[in-house]
């Protein structure tokens, strides 16, 4: 399984949001330092279309997809140089698969800010040039012994080129992503050197009401962040949420500005930001959503029920949801020509609803 690692300074409430998460009572405390262990988080995934699927089919329950978060504890400035948590906090954000940076955005005197002030900007920095310095002392490390193998294997030269703009990125103080994304570098060469910044981020910013209901605010903390994804919640109204009733749920929501619980679009940024995809099956039994990488073929998507089903192979049976929708049966759908036979190259879209034939 894929994972966001969840990271931020102290008492931006990281623990808060991540209670959220799990509806554990993972230590919320008001001071650094408060969680170590990293702790999991499942949330599910919204889909909309799994409700209509179990209506058309008469499914006897819903399963939907799950993202999965890392709660990771202990940055502080100096991380890199084994401050705090600081090391052991590098060695659980390196096994996450991207990187979820809570920013607090609200006002609050009674929590105390590390610097004294709430600034997100900052805040944001201080995280990233800790990731930056770490992915430095790797790419320095890494780069004699690159240079050395390079002169015997030729093939190694891309490497060591693209390790070199690595290096000139990270010493500007930029992320290897934000450079990515602007068509710099090519990370797929540096994958072996398992860098921190390669990863892509996602932000939360833990926002109060003031922030969650002025646009601009909004588009402003948006910039700075571009291109990475980003999100705006209350954690504490998130967790909130959890206990109240749909109606009252929905009254507060609506009181903050709000149209959806802010977990609804963290699970879907966070889905997003890894770069997976659904597929949909349903029958009498369950509806459910199926979790692939974006670009997965017919067989890998297969191979995510049962590994028998990718080795056996022969066709997916596909139907759009959009079409199942609106022809009301899979019956309907087929006589309207809707339901397309699909062999081992096709690439899969996602909300496809797919029955696989296969060899056992
Ligand atoms: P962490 O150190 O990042 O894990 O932060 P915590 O989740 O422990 O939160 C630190 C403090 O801020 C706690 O007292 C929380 O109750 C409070 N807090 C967390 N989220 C919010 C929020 O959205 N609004 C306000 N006002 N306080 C919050």
């Amino acid at each position: 399984t894929l994972t966001l690692g969840i990271v931020g300074l102290p008492n931006v409430g990281k623990s808060t949001l991540f209670n959220a998460l799990t509806r554990n009572d993972v230590l919320a405390a008001n001071y650094p330092f408060a969680t170590i262990e990293p702790n999991v988080g499942l949330v599910e995934l919204p889909d909309a279309r799994l409700g209509r699927l179990s209506e058309i089919f008469g499914s006897e329950r819903i399963l939907p997809a799950t993202v999965s978060f890392v709660d990771i504890a202990g940055i502080v400035k100096g991380a890199s140089e084994g401050e705090g948590m600081g090391n052991a906090f590098l060695a659980n954000i390196r096994e996450a698969d991207a990187i979820c940076q809570v920013v607090r955005a609200f006002a609050d005197e009674n929590v105390i800010h590390v610097d004294g002030e709430v600034n997100p900007a900052t805040d944001i920095s201080v995280i990233n040039t800790e990731l930056i310095l770490a992915d430095l002392q790797t790419v320095e490390k890494a780069l004699p012994r690159l240079e050395k193998d390079a002169r015997k294997d030729k093939a190694l030269g891309e490497v060591l080129d693209e390790t070199k703009k690595a290096l000139e990125i990270l010493s500007d103080d930029r992320t290897l992503f934000s450079a990515e994304k602007a068509g710099e570098i090519d990370l797929a060469l540096l994958r072996d050197l398992h860098l921190m910044t390669a990863k892509p981020f996602l932000y939360v910013f833990n926002s109060d009401e003031e922030v969650l209901t002025d646009d601009a605010k909004k588009d402003e903390l948006r910039a700075l962040v571009a291109p990475a994804d980003c999100v705006f919640l209350d954690a504490q109204t998130e967790t909130e949420l959890l206990e109240l009733e749909a109606d009252e749920a929905a009254e507060l929501l609506e009181a903050v500005g709000q149209t959806e619980p802010g977990l609804h679009s963290l699970a879907r940024a966070g889905f997003e930001t890894l770069g997976l995809q659904t597929y949909l099956t349903a029958g009498p039994k369950e509806s459910r959503a199926w979790t692939i990488h974006k670009g997965d073929t017919a067989p890998q998507a297969a191979g995510v029920i049962h590994s028998d089903f990718e080795r056996g192979f022969i066709k997916a049976e596909i139907v759009s949801f959009e079409d199942l929708d609106a022809a009301g049966s899979m019956a309907e759908a087929k006589a309207q020509g809707k339901v397309r036979q699909e062999g081992k190259d096709y690439v899969m879209v996602d909300g496809d609803i797919v029955d696989f034939k296969f060899n056992v």
